[in-house]
Protein backbone atom coordinates (compact mmCIF):
# COMPACT_ATOMS: atom_id res chain seq x y z
CA UNK A 1 0.00 0.00 0.00
CA UNK A 2 1.43 3.62 -0.91
CA UNK A 3 2.14 6.27 1.87
CA UNK A 4 -0.94 8.09 0.86
CA UNK A 5 -3.19 4.97 0.96
CA UNK A 6 -1.49 4.22 4.92
CA UNK A 7 -2.51 7.58 5.93
CA UNK A 8 -6.03 7.68 5.13
CA UNK A 9 -6.39 4.30 7.05
CA UNK A 10 -4.29 5.56 10.21
CA UNK A 11 -6.30 8.70 9.94
CA UNK A 12 -9.11 7.94 9.06
CA UNK A 13 -10.12 5.34 12.25
CA UNK A 14 -9.23 7.34 14.78
CA UNK A 15 -10.31 10.24 13.76
CA UNK A 16 -13.91 9.76 14.76
CA UNK A 17 -13.88 10.45 18.58
CA UNK A 18 -11.84 13.68 17.71
CA UNK A 19 -15.03 15.31 15.99
CA UNK A 20 -17.88 13.02 18.26
CA UNK A 21 -17.21 13.64 21.58
CA UNK A 22 -16.08 16.21 23.90
CA UNK A 23 -12.76 14.39 23.76
CA UNK A 24 -11.03 17.03 21.33
CA UNK A 25 -10.51 19.85 23.72
CA UNK A 26 -8.79 17.83 25.66
CA UNK A 27 -6.36 17.12 23.55
CA UNK A 28 -6.32 20.59 21.66
CA UNK A 29 -4.83 22.04 24.67
CA UNK A 30 -1.13 22.36 25.78
CA UNK A 31 0.55 24.31 22.98
CA UNK A 32 0.39 21.20 20.36
CA UNK A 33 1.50 22.29 17.18
CA UNK A 34 2.58 20.93 13.63
CA UNK A 35 4.48 17.49 13.63
CA UNK A 36 5.43 17.01 16.97
CA UNK A 37 1.62 18.00 18.20
CA UNK A 38 0.00 15.15 15.94
CA UNK A 39 2.74 12.90 16.87
CA UNK A 40 1.87 13.34 20.42
CA UNK A 41 -1.80 13.28 20.05
CA UNK A 42 -0.82 10.05 17.81
CA UNK A 43 0.27 8.49 21.45
CA UNK A 44 -2.43 9.66 23.35
CA UNK A 45 -5.60 9.39 21.41
CA UNK A 46 -8.43 7.77 23.05
CA UNK A 47 -7.95 4.86 20.71
CA UNK A 48 -4.72 3.97 22.01
CA UNK A 49 -5.40 1.26 23.60
CA UNK A 50 -6.69 -0.25 20.73
CA UNK A 51 -3.58 0.46 19.15
CA UNK A 52 -0.27 -1.44 19.30
CA UNK A 53 2.37 1.05 21.24
CA UNK A 54 4.90 0.13 19.20
CA UNK A 55 2.99 0.40 15.80
CA UNK A 56 3.49 4.47 16.53
CA UNK A 57 6.20 4.59 14.14
CA UNK A 58 3.95 3.73 11.04
CA UNK A 59 1.90 6.37 12.24
CA UNK A 60 4.85 8.98 12.02
CA UNK A 61 6.15 7.44 8.50
CA UNK A 62 2.63 8.22 7.30
CA UNK A 63 2.77 11.68 8.41
CA UNK A 64 6.06 12.11 7.18
CA UNK A 65 5.18 10.60 3.63
CA UNK A 66 2.46 13.25 2.94
CA UNK A 67 5.27 15.54 1.99
CA UNK A 68 6.34 13.19 -0.78
CA UNK A 69 5.04 12.24 -3.80
CA UNK A 70 3.97 9.09 -4.57
CA UNK A 71 7.18 6.78 -6.39
CA UNK A 72 6.61 7.21 -10.22
CA UNK A 73 6.69 4.00 -12.69
CA UNK A 74 9.87 3.79 -13.61
CA UNK A 75 11.78 5.53 -10.66
CA UNK A 76 14.01 2.67 -8.70
CA UNK A 77 13.60 2.16 -5.12
CA UNK A 78 17.02 3.69 -4.31
CA UNK A 79 16.15 6.72 -6.31
CA UNK A 80 12.79 7.17 -4.45
CA UNK A 81 14.36 6.55 -1.49
CA UNK A 82 17.05 9.54 -1.67
CA UNK A 83 14.40 11.89 -2.93
CA UNK A 84 12.61 10.82 0.34
CA UNK A 85 16.35 11.63 2.36
CA UNK A 86 16.40 14.80 0.58
CA UNK A 87 12.90 16.29 1.42
CA UNK A 88 12.89 15.45 4.84
CA UNK A 89 16.37 16.86 5.47
CA UNK A 90 14.81 20.03 3.85
CA UNK A 91 11.81 20.21 5.56
CA UNK A 92 14.02 19.80 9.32
CA UNK A 93 16.89 22.31 8.12
CA UNK A 94 14.44 25.12 7.04
CA UNK A 95 12.50 24.83 10.72
CA UNK A 96 15.90 25.36 12.47
CA UNK A 97 18.97 27.76 12.24
CA UNK A 98 22.32 25.73 10.85
CA UNK A 99 24.87 26.01 13.13
CA UNK A 100 27.90 25.66 11.51
CA UNK A 101 31.24 24.34 13.11
CA UNK A 102 33.88 26.67 13.88
CA UNK A 103 36.46 25.85 11.50
CA UNK A 104 33.30 27.36 9.14
CA UNK A 105 32.44 30.29 10.70
CA UNK A 106 36.31 31.20 10.96
CA UNK A 107 36.82 30.95 7.05
CA UNK A 108 33.01 30.92 5.28
CA UNK A 109 34.97 31.94 1.68
CA UNK A 110 36.63 28.35 1.65
CA UNK A 111 34.81 25.93 -0.55
CA UNK A 112 34.27 23.76 2.28
CA UNK A 113 32.45 20.28 0.58
CA UNK A 114 35.86 20.22 -1.69
CA UNK A 115 37.99 19.95 1.87
CA UNK A 116 35.94 17.15 3.00
CA UNK A 117 35.91 15.50 -0.34
CA UNK A 118 39.60 15.73 -0.48
CA UNK A 119 39.74 14.38 3.09
CA UNK A 120 38.07 11.75 2.11
CA UNK A 121 39.75 10.66 -1.21
CA UNK A 122 43.05 11.07 -0.08
CA UNK A 123 44.84 7.49 -0.45
CA UNK A 124 46.70 7.80 2.75
CA UNK A 125 46.44 5.25 6.09
CA UNK A 126 43.78 6.14 7.96
CA UNK A 127 45.98 6.92 10.66
CA UNK A 128 47.52 9.74 8.85
CA UNK A 129 43.66 10.97 7.61
CA UNK A 130 42.85 11.35 11.66
CA UNK A 131 45.93 13.56 12.28
CA UNK A 132 44.91 15.91 8.81
CA UNK A 133 41.22 15.64 10.03
CA UNK A 134 42.12 17.59 13.48
CA UNK A 135 44.75 19.57 11.64
CA UNK A 136 41.96 20.75 9.44
CA UNK A 137 39.50 21.00 12.15
CA UNK A 138 42.00 22.78 14.43
CA UNK A 139 41.18 20.93 17.59
CA UNK A 140 45.02 20.29 18.46
CA UNK A 141 46.24 22.11 21.78
CA UNK A 142 48.19 24.66 20.00
CA UNK A 143 49.04 27.69 22.47
CA UNK A 144 46.85 29.85 20.55
CA UNK A 145 44.01 27.68 21.39
CA UNK A 146 44.94 26.80 24.83
CA UNK A 147 44.89 30.93 25.66
CA UNK A 148 41.49 31.52 23.88
CA UNK A 149 40.10 29.00 26.36
CA UNK A 150 41.91 30.67 29.00
CA UNK A 151 44.36 27.21 29.79
CA UNK A 152 47.09 29.40 29.02
CA UNK A 153 48.12 33.22 29.95
CA UNK A 154 50.27 33.54 26.27
CA UNK A 155 49.97 32.11 22.61
CA UNK A 156 53.48 32.14 22.05
CA UNK A 157 55.68 29.78 21.02
CA UNK A 158 57.91 28.55 23.70
CA UNK A 159 60.28 27.29 20.38
CA UNK A 160 60.49 30.80 18.55
CA UNK A 161 58.43 33.16 20.03
CA UNK A 162 55.59 33.49 17.71
CA UNK A 163 51.87 32.85 17.84
CA UNK A 164 51.38 29.39 18.11
CA UNK A 165 48.61 28.26 15.59
CA UNK A 166 47.99 25.33 13.42
CA UNK A 167 49.60 27.03 10.54
CA UNK A 168 52.80 28.00 12.43
CA UNK A 169 53.45 24.36 13.84
CA UNK A 170 52.84 22.60 10.28
CA UNK A 171 54.89 25.07 8.00
CA UNK A 172 56.94 28.28 9.79
CA UNK A 173 58.13 26.62 13.52
CA UNK A 174 62.12 25.80 13.23
CA UNK A 175 62.43 23.21 10.85
CA UNK A 176 59.04 23.28 9.78
CA UNK A 177 59.96 26.36 7.39
CA UNK A 178 62.81 24.16 5.82
CA UNK A 179 60.64 20.69 5.25
CA UNK A 180 57.42 23.42 3.89
CA UNK A 181 59.86 24.66 1.59
CA UNK A 182 60.58 21.33 0.23
CA UNK A 183 57.22 20.00 0.28
CA UNK A 184 56.07 22.95 -1.66
CA UNK A 185 58.73 22.81 -4.43
CA UNK A 186 58.13 19.38 -4.71
CA UNK A 187 54.46 19.69 -5.06
CA UNK A 188 55.30 22.01 -7.56
CA UNK A 189 57.09 20.02 -9.62
CA UNK A 190 54.55 17.63 -9.36
CA UNK A 191 51.87 20.21 -10.89
CA UNK A 192 54.58 21.71 -13.04
CA UNK A 193 53.77 25.55 -11.53
CA UNK A 194 56.14 28.09 -9.81
CA UNK A 195 56.18 27.24 -5.79
CA UNK A 196 54.85 30.49 -5.23
CA UNK A 197 51.33 29.04 -6.31
CA UNK A 198 51.20 26.03 -3.52
CA UNK A 199 49.37 27.73 -0.63
CA UNK A 200 50.27 26.85 2.60
CA UNK A 201 46.43 26.98 3.83
CA UNK A 202 46.12 23.91 1.94
CA UNK A 203 47.71 22.13 4.39
CA UNK A 204 44.91 22.88 6.89
CA UNK A 205 42.44 23.85 3.85
CA UNK A 206 42.92 21.48 1.15
CA UNK A 207 40.23 22.71 -1.19
CA UNK A 208 41.90 22.49 -4.79
CA UNK A 209 41.27 19.96 -7.08
CA UNK A 210 43.95 18.48 -9.91
CA UNK A 211 43.56 16.91 -13.20
CA UNK A 212 44.58 13.94 -13.74
CA UNK A 213 43.51 12.38 -10.75
CA UNK A 214 46.69 10.29 -10.11
CA UNK A 215 48.09 14.32 -9.88
CA UNK A 216 45.32 15.47 -7.41
CA UNK A 217 46.12 11.89 -5.69
CA UNK A 218 49.89 12.33 -5.67
CA UNK A 219 49.50 15.94 -3.97
CA UNK A 220 46.97 15.24 -1.80
CA UNK A 221 49.53 12.70 -0.58
CA UNK A 222 52.25 14.76 -0.12
CA UNK A 223 50.39 16.82 2.39
CA UNK A 224 49.21 14.01 4.88
CA UNK A 225 52.80 13.11 4.92
CA UNK A 226 54.36 16.54 5.95
CA UNK A 227 50.74 17.12 8.28
CA UNK A 228 51.40 14.14 9.74
CA UNK A 229 55.48 14.21 10.61
CA UNK A 230 55.21 17.62 11.37
CA UNK A 231 52.57 16.95 14.05
CA UNK A 232 54.46 13.78 15.87
CA UNK A 233 56.84 16.70 16.42
CA UNK A 234 59.74 14.70 14.49
CA UNK A 235 61.95 17.70 14.02
CA UNK A 236 64.39 17.13 12.01
CA UNK A 237 64.66 17.67 8.17
CA UNK A 238 67.12 14.75 7.38
CA UNK A 239 64.61 12.56 8.99
CA UNK A 240 61.53 14.18 6.98
CA UNK A 241 63.61 12.99 3.84
CA UNK A 242 63.96 9.51 5.25
CA UNK A 243 60.27 9.44 6.01
CA UNK A 244 58.69 10.22 2.97
CA UNK A 245 60.98 7.40 1.17
CA UNK A 246 59.99 4.80 2.80
CA UNK A 247 56.61 5.58 2.91
CA UNK A 248 56.91 5.87 -1.13
CA UNK A 249 58.64 2.73 -0.59
CA UNK A 250 55.41 1.29 0.88
CA UNK A 251 53.29 2.84 -1.63
CA UNK A 252 54.75 1.03 -4.89
CA UNK A 253 54.55 -2.51 -3.22
CA UNK A 254 50.43 -1.91 -3.49
CA UNK A 255 48.70 -2.83 -6.82
CA UNK A 256 46.29 0.27 -7.18
CA UNK A 257 49.31 2.66 -6.95
CA UNK A 258 48.77 3.38 -10.58
CA UNK A 259 44.94 4.44 -10.53
CA UNK A 260 45.83 6.40 -7.07
CA UNK A 261 49.16 8.30 -7.50
CA UNK A 262 50.94 7.16 -10.83
CA UNK A 263 54.11 7.90 -11.02
CA UNK A 264 53.59 11.28 -9.96
CA UNK A 265 55.96 10.64 -6.74
CA UNK A 266 58.75 9.30 -8.36
CA UNK A 267 60.66 12.30 -7.78
CA UNK A 268 60.92 11.94 -4.08
ZN1 LIG B 1 57.30 28.28 16.93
Amino acid sequence: MGPLGLRSTMQGTPSMPYVCTKQKGRYDDGGMDGDMGSRREATKSPNANRTFQHFVYLYTYATDMTYIMSPEQNESLRAFRKRTYTTLHTMALATKEIRHIRVIKLHPDTQWNRVWHNLHVAWVSEELKAVWYTAIHDTIPTHDRLAKIRLRASNLCNLCGRADTIQHRLTECTDGAAIWKKTRSQIATILCTDPANVRPEWTVRPCFQFWPPQRHGAVLWMLAHMIYYRLQRLVTSDDYADFLRRARWKVYQKARRQDKVGDYLCML
